[in-house]
């Protein structure tokens, strides 16, 4: 009887599911795995084989799951998420595992942003310029 989150992993954990994840410039993964984390919009979500059908927008975040022995952590800038038939499809605006972060581009990437906030200036998009504060802290702590 899987009684609690922790147990339901392990007792899941011979069964697999297909995880993709594809970007708009490649495929960035193709295997079968057990268990994949992914920032939903409305908070992580936690995806086991056999999840019930879903389709729903990610948030800037972390994309966790185990394959061949290895936690595989990887950032994500949003996108979206489906799940269907024990197949996990994210399709995202942009992927990096942590040893593609380049953290000097990403700390440019942060000054320019905060630089934009705090001009303050009519022609700022500030819903942009947060936008891009937040998918370089989010590269920025992954790597902390
Ligand atoms: P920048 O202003 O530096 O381009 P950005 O947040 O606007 O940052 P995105 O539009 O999210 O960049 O991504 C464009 C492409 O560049 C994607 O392929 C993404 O994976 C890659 N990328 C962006 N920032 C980094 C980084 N710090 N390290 C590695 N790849 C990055």
């Amino acid at each position: 009887m899987c009684d609690t989150y922790r147990k339901a992993v392990d007792c899941m954990s011979d069964l697999t599911q297909r995880l993709e994840i594809v970007t708009p410039e490649k495929k960035v993964f193709s295997d079968e795995i057990t268990f994949v984390i992914a920032p939903g919009a409305e908070g992580e979500l936690g995806i086991l084989p056999r999840h019930a059908a879903l389709i729903t927008p990610l948030k800037i975040g972390l994309i966790k799951f185990d394959h061949e022995g290895n936690r595989i952590i990887m950032t994500v800038s949003g996108g979206f998420m489906e799940v269907r038939d024990s197949k996990v499809t994210i399709l995202a605006t942009a992927v990096e595992r942590l040893d593609e972060i380049d953290i000097e581009r990403a700390e440019a990437a942060k000054m320019r942003a905060e630089q934009r906030l705090a001009a303050k200036t009519p022609d700022i998009d500030v819903v942009r310029a947060e936008a891009a504060l937040k998918r370089a802290l989010n590269r920025l702590n992954a790597k902390r």
